[in-house]
């Protein structure tokens, strides 16, 4: 992972996140963009910053930009934009190309030309504020499908001082504890003889519908 290569192309609110985090990991990342400020803005955080106009060829051969690990198209408004800097970047052969969807019809599009990974940061964020607010025991979640999800979860007062065993928690409620977060140790994969601690937080893989049940325990 250390010896991975970053880019990021557009750095609107969103890139620039994205660049922010990815140094902060110690990771080398290029940030792009065809505005002088916004480059003028990561030139500091960012390993490499270049204007460029990420839709123009030669510019991404000239950057090497093949030979980068992750390729992450971040032009949201100019849906134009996006998709032509996508496309050529898989034609180039970037082995993990993810762009940001404005909406359905563009991510359909994004799909069709193979991109690897599509986002829609703006209505996972939504999605993900919308459900932190309704079940106050839900931390945070990661949706797989639309049927499956991964949830980070407060102990329902009912399991602590259990054993995963004791708690009984994959027949009576119908998912598995895959971690348990406490304090700054992370308990992966625990076993059937882990006990539940007040204060720990369940890392819990299910259908949404039985981690729906779970969290208004
Ligand atoms: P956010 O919500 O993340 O702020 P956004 O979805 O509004 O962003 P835009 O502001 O449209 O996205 O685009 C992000 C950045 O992409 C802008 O800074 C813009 O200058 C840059 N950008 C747009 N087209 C290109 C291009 N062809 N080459 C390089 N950068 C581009």
């Amino acid at each position: 992972m250390k010896n991975m290569q970053f880019a990021v192309l557009g750095l609107g609110r969103f890139g620039i996140s994205l660049v922010r985090e990815l140094s902060r990991m110690g990771l080398d990342v290029l940030g792009v963009d065809s505005d002088p400020n916004k480059v003028n803005l990561v030139k500091d955080i960012a390993t490499y910053a270049v204007e460029a106009d990420s839709t123009d060829e030669q510019v991404l051969k000239t950057l090497g930009i093949r030979n980068f690990d992750v390729v992450v198209v971040a032009i949201g408004e100019n849906v134009q934009s996006n998709i032509l800097t996508t496309i050529l970047l898989k034609d180039m052969g970037v082995p993990m190309v993810v762009a940001k969807a404005q909406n359905n019809l563009h991510g359909r599009v994004l799909e069709k030309i193979g991109t690897d990974l599509v986002i829609y940061p703006e209505r996972d964020m939504a999605i993900r504020v919308a459900q932190s607010l309704v079940t106050k025991s839900v931390l945070d979640h990661i949706n797989l499908s639309s049927e499956y999800s991964i949830v980070e979860m407060i102990t329902p007062d009912l399991f602590v001082g259990k054993t995963l065993r004791e708690s009984n928690i994959r027949e009576r409620h119908q998912v598995s504890i895959i971690a348990l977060k406490r304090g700054d140790e992370i308990i992966v994969n625990p076993t059937p003889d882990q006990s539940i601690l007040a204060k720990d937080i369940l890392v819990v893989l299910g259908k949404i519908k039985h981690l729906d049940k779970l969290s208004d325990l």
